[in-house]
């Protein structure tokens, strides 16, 4: 009933995203992970949500380099949880197109240990209102974690299944179809006498489907005929 119940989507990304900020290290040189911008990191609070709870579903995390620190620069701190949860941001890593995915249990452990530790300090009130900023966050973040199937927009494509739907091992992208429509794509392209060479129906990937990825999608019937 607070006033969590009128604030805005992205107050609540907002509100989280200060929930995981803590105070950057030394005064060093910190390359800006999602846009390569370098600029040196002061003792400013920084939110650390891209590094402790996102991963692409390749699990790809920042390589922690000896000379130079990880981070998030000024200008994504704002923004990123927001890209990030609405499944707009891909992957860190370069050649991944790959959309980053919130690690829930990664934020669930994190903000309950926040909420431990103040425990002492803040009033039950504050405790509650940050347990119910979390609920609503966590809602959130299951509202976005499904694409569209992109050929027949009604099902629903979770993280789950990726690896059952890629297409072929070396794609770097999540799945963009359903099974029923990567089937009948392969299949259309089988009997049209393409079989040959079958390219991932992904656009902007040209990886060509190996007999065993072929076998993974399309009915058994397809080469008795
Ligand atoms: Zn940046
Ligand atoms: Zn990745
Ligand atoms: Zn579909
Ligand atoms: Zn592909």
């Amino acid at each position: 009933m607070g006033d969590n119940e009128h604030l805005g989507d992205w107050k609540i990304y907002w509100k989280i995203n200060v929930l995981f900020h803590a105070t950057s290290l030394a005064k060093a040189e910190l390359k800006c992970m999602w846009c390569d911008k370098e600029e040196i990191s002061t003792s400013l609070m920084r939110s650390d949500f891209a590094l402790s709870a996102v991963k692409c579903s390749a699990g790809h995390v920042p390589a922690v380099g000896a000379d130079s620190m990880i981070g998030v620069c000024v200008d994504c701190d704002a923004e990123l949880i927001q890209r990030v949860t609405e499944r707009r941001q891909q992957c860190f890593q370069k050649g991944c197109r790959r959309y980053a995915l919130v690690q829930k249990e990664n934020v669930i452990r994190r903000l309950g240990q926040t909420k431990l530790a103040k425990e002492e300090a803040s009033s039950k009130v504050s405790n509650r209102k940050e347990a119910e900023l979390l609920r609503r966050y966590l809602v959130l973040v299951d509202q976005h974690r499904f694409f569209d199937c992109e050929v027949c927009y009604c099902e629903k494509i979770a993280p789950e299944q990726y690896p059952d739907l890629q297409t072929t091992s070396r794609c770097r992208h999540d799945p963009v179809q359903c099974r029923d429509c990567l089937r009948r794509d392969i299949e259309g392209r089988i009997n049209a006498g393409d079989w040959r060479t079958i390219i991932c129906p992904d656009q902007d990937c040209d990886e060509e489907l190996a007999p065993r990825d072929v076998d993974k999608f399309v009915s058994p019937e397809i080469f008795k005929a």
